[in-house]
């Protein structure tokens, strides 16, 4: 009863989600204290007290009308603030028009994409990417078109960027603290990426949005800033969440901001209000967009992911891992030290070491690693990597 490409997606998709069954077996069989388990980015901290506390109070304030249907597009005072957050850095600003509350990135992402899409176009993603956007991308009849990001950078090479952009390339979707590298992309890269789509654009006579893919924008170390994509791109548009930022993933709330630069800003935020009313959002949830609304430039403790962060990063770097240190986001993403990264986590698996191929990123050759895990599991997990690579050096 149910449609082949479905059951396709039900046999290949997820890595992520085969590793976390996995861990949970191995757990049964050693305890929960012995398996270290490396594979999910659900996010540690628990919200912010601001969010809790401000909560509490819409639960407990019985307004009228505080769970009703709304506008399409959301409360206008979210909206409000969410653009005052945005425009923190842009040269032209954008008002509550140009904002869209969702239902999470995710949510988020397929309305863009639903909205921008006609059948057959492509929407280029860079490897190693979020793996679900193949899935966002079929589901709104595009089609993804993989370019692999340099080894050692994870920036894409704009030539061989450049390469496979043609008439029917729709969108550029960016991830930028990157899930699973932590890289961020530099702005005098993304300066350079916007001079060659604009010339794209002109020979092809087309439009390319820059779709920037934002849930960890707020999860940055030591200083590092993440390049104002409104200012670079006329025709981006950020999607954005507070899963990451506020630790609220379950609750499913994000939002669009439009470039108030593009030609017709209107007429996009318009598509984007009807899909997302007929894809069956409809509206991101009510009480969470007023219980984000003055929580929008919060987060949680930043400093506690560092310290997980240069934990395993330092100790990896000790047992001779290649592996970039993450500007951002909570991944790390070290080569393998064997050539096949999903033999490699079979290896690691018998330490009790669940990792996640860099296979199921579009990037073989390497795993990643969640750290947004209790500190005393990393504290606890050393060892077993410290054994892990005493293996392959024999
Ligand atoms: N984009 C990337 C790169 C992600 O890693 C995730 C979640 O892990 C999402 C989007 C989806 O985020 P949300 O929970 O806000 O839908």
């Amino acid at each position: 009863m149910i449609a082949k490409e479905v059951q396709n997606g039900l046999q290949n998709s997820s890595w992520i989600r085969k590793m976390f069954v996995e861990g949970n077996a191995l757990k049964a069989i050693y305890g929960e204290e012995n398996v270290y388990d490396y594979s999910i980015g659900n996010p540690y901290f628990e919200p912010p007290q601001s969010v809790i506390d401000n909560l509490k109070k819409l639960v407990n304030s019985g307004i009228a009308g505080t769970h009703r249907y709304m506008d399409n597009a959301g409360f206008k005072s979210t909206r409000e603030k969410v653009a005052a957050s945005v425009n923190k850095g842009t040269e032209v600003p954008l008002s509550y028009e140009n904002i869209m509350m969702t239902v999470g990135a995710a949510g988020g992402l397929n309305v863009l994409l639903r909205t921008i899409l006609d059948p057959g176009q492509e929407v280029i993603i860079l490897a190693p990417y979020f793996a679900e956007y193949f899935f966002y991308i079929r589901n709104n009849n595009g089609v993804p078109v993989t370019v692999k990001c340099t080894e050692g950078t994870f920036e894409p090479d704009l030539k061989v960027l450049e390469a496979h952009i043609t008439e029917k390339t729709r969108a550029i979707l960016l991830n930028s603290p990157n899930n699973p590298t932590g890289v961020i992309y530099s702005e005098a890269l993304l300066k350079d990426m916007a001079a060659m789509l604009e010339s794209c654009e002109k020979r092809f006579g087309t439009e390319i949005c820059v779709i920037a893919d934002e849930p960890y924008k707020a999860l940055l170390y030591d200083g590092a800033v993440v390049p104002n994509v409104l200012n670079i791109f006329k025709n981006a548009v950020i999607v954005n969440s507070y899963s990451k930022s506020l630790g609220l993933a379950g609750e499913r709330i994000g939002y669009i901001a439009v470039n108030s630069r593009m030609d017709e800003p209107k007429l996009l935020m318009d598509g984007l209000a009807f899909c997302n009313r007929t894809l069956g959002f409809v509206n991101a949830p009510a009480l969470w967009q007023k219980a984000v609304e003055d929580s929008v430039d919060a987060t949680v403790e930043i400093s506690e992911y560092a310290k997980r962060r240069d934990l395993l990063y330092n100790h990896l770097v000790s047992l001779g891992f290649e592996v970039n240190k993450p500007q951002g986001a909570f991944y790390l993403f070290p080569k393998a030290l064997i050539e096949d990264d999903i033999a490699f986590v079979e290896a690691a698996k018998k330490h009790n070491l669940l990792f996640v191929p860099g296979t199921g990123f579009g990037y073989p050759g390497y795993v990643r690693l969640s750290y947004c895990v209790d500190i005393k599991m990393i504290e606890r997990s050393l060892p077993a990597f410290t054994k892990l690579a005493e293996e392959f050096k024999k």
